[in-house]
């Protein structure tokens, strides 16, 4: 809590230690905005529902969100629409606060949930939270975009002796040196977090994305909405992939604790898992061809359109390659859905022969049908 990375130092951005897509590109945060007008339309435009972002970096995910909020006010104005981040960091609570409202928010010791609040440049009013727990109930549409990567994995390894977990131990030869040990015996998390089916010699479980995936389905069950979350990751199928970025660098993960980025890829299967059928999901789909589907193509055709001089230009190519490239964004970045049941039933026309016409397909997972 006091000497985390996220704490202390939290660098997303060019700047910083990591770089993330909607550092990289406006259009990945305008297609994700685009992405919660259809799932809003197709759901029968509720009157109001919370926009929840789970880890929002610099809010600049947000803050493209809202900009295409802004512009199709026409279609969202008999709704009201509220923000919702769920924050640790104080120092990027702070930066949100700047990129979002200009500055202007306030704590707020007599909300006990919300510990500050502001209005965003658009109008929409915004709350900052430390828990998923603390945003109240309500018709959600979440958002998680390389957050359950930054959340502590548990390490297990395949013994003849069976499961053993990996530890972090101090280095009796070297001092003020880490290193990894393996459990003599079993651990109360080789016997809880290892699926009786798992087939990987090595594995890393994430128990605290299960849980907050776990609350997240739980609320849209019981109030509405969807969660999109999208992260680098795999369906079950890799091992070791805890890593430490520094600099834009990769970064020994033992050394100087607390200074660099540590992740783990997202094993979407483990959340599949945890959803335990109180809602439908979707994906994991790769980034590119969630992103195709979405329309960047033409957004990107607009944009170049839209602009004369040569830099900007490059600057619109060079993104839409490393958010599209398989070699470099996006083959490895994913997209997964929760949504309600209801939304992926279609109406069986023998039984209800008077009922209306089937839901438009999620869009993402399916090509974005413009109306
Ligand atoms: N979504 C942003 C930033 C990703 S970095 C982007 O794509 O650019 C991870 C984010 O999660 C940071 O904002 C970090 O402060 C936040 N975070 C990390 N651990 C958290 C936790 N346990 N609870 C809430 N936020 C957390």
């Amino acid at each position: 809590p006091s000497q985390g990375y996220y704490t202390r130092r939290g660098g997303v951005g060019e700047n910083g230690d990591f770089i993330t897509s909607p550092e990289i590109s406006q259009v990945f945060g305008e297609l994700i905005g685009i992405w919660y007008i259809s799932e809003w339309m197709a759901m029968g435009k509720p009157n109001t529902f919370q926009l929840v972002e789970l880890g929002p970096g610099r809010g600049t995910l947000t803050e493209d969100i809202l900009r295409v909020f802004k512009q199709l006010a026409s279609i969202l104005s008999k709704c009201d629409v509220s923000v919702h981040l769920v924050e640790v960091s104080p120092k990027l609570s702070e930066i949100q606060a700047v990129m979002l409202t200009g500055g202007k928010v306030q704590p707020s010791p007599e909300d006990k949930s919300a510990y500050m609040k502001g209005i965003s440049k658009t109008g929409i009013p915004i709350f900052w939270y430390r828990d998923i727990q603390d945003v109240p109930p309500g018709y959600s549409f979440y958002l998680a975009h390389e957050f359950f990567d930054a959340l502590p994995i548990h390490k297990f390894q395949r013994t003849e002796k069976g499961w053993r977990e990996v530890l972090v131990d101090t280095d009796p030869e070297v001092p003020d040196q880490l290193r990894f040990v393996l459990s003599p015996s079993r651990t109360p998390a080789t016997q809880n977090f290892i699926q009786p089916e798992e087939t990987r010699d090595h594995v890393e479980v994430c128990p605290e994305a299960g849980v907050i995936v776990q609350r997240l389905a739980s609320r849209i069950e019981k109030d509405g909405g969807a969660a999109l979350v999208a992260d680098y990751g795999h369906d079950g199928t890799k091992t070791d992939t805890f890593r430490g970025f520094r600099n834009h660098k990769l970064h020994d993960v033992l050394s100087d604790p607390g200074t660099a980025d540590l992740t783990a890829d997202v094993d979407f299967s483990y959340l599949r898992k945890m959803v335990q059928g109180r809602t439908a999901t979707l994906g994991p789909i790769k980034q590119r061809e969630f992103l195709k589907n979405m329309g960047i193509d033409l957004r990107l055709q607009v944009l170049l359109q839209n602009s004369r001089d040569t830099a900007t230009h490059e600057q619109l190519l060079r993104s839409y390659d490393m958010l599209m490239n398989p070699e470099k964004m996006g083959d490895c970045f994913n997209f997964f859905a929760l949504l309600p049941h209801h939304r992926l039933l279609h109406p069986d026309k023998k039984d209800k022969p008077e009922s209306k016409s089937p839901l438009p397909p999620v869009a993402g997972f399916n090509e974005l049908l413009l109306k």
